[in-house]
C-alpha cells in the first residue's frame, strides 16, 4: 500500500535497522524504542490486521522472535500485537513487538 509507512520500509523508501529478512518477513528496530534491542516483527504482504494476514507469514513470525530474542541476549521479554485502533494500534500494517527487559542485575551496584 502506497501510503503504508510500514511497506516503504519493506520497500525501502524509508531507513530501517533491519534484524532479518526473509521473504515473507522482515524485522527492523523500533525508532522509539521501549527498551534496548525493541525490534518489531512484520510480515512484507501489507495487511492491516491478524485476518488479512495469510498464515504462512504468520507461522514466521514468532519464531523470527526467538531468533531476535536469542541474537541480543534477551532472556525476559514481551512479544505484543495491538490489533486495530481501539486496541491501540497506531501503524494500520500487522507487526509484532519484541519489547525486552532488562536483566535484573543491569543498572545495580
Ligand atoms: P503500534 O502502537 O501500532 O503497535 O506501534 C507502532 C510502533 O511503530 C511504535 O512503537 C513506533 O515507535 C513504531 N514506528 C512508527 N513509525 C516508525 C518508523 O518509521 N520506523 C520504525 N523503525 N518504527 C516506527
Ligand atoms: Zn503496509
Amino acid at each position: 500500500m502506497a501510503a503504508c509507512i510500514f511497506c516503504k520500509i519493506v520497500k525501502g523508501e524509508i531507513p530501517s535497522f533491519k534484524l532479518f529478512e526473509s521473504d515473507k518477513v522482515l524485522a527492523f528496530l523500533d525508532i522509539q524504542p521501549l527498551s534496548k534491542g525493541h525490534a518489531l516483527v512484520i510480515p512484507k504482504q501489507h495487511g492491516e490486521k491478524l485476518v488479512d494476514i495469510g498464515d504462512d507469514a504468520l507461522a514466521e513470525i514468532l519464531p523470527v522472535v526467538k531468533k531476535l530474542a536469542a541474537a541480543s541476549g534477551a532472556e525476559n521479554y514481551n512479544v505484543l500485537q495491538n490489533n486495530g485502533r481501539l486496541a491501540h494500534q497506531e501503524v494500520g500494517h500487522v507487526h509484532f513487538h519484541m519489547i525486552p527487559k532488562p536483566n535484573a542485575t543491569e543498572g545495580l551496584g
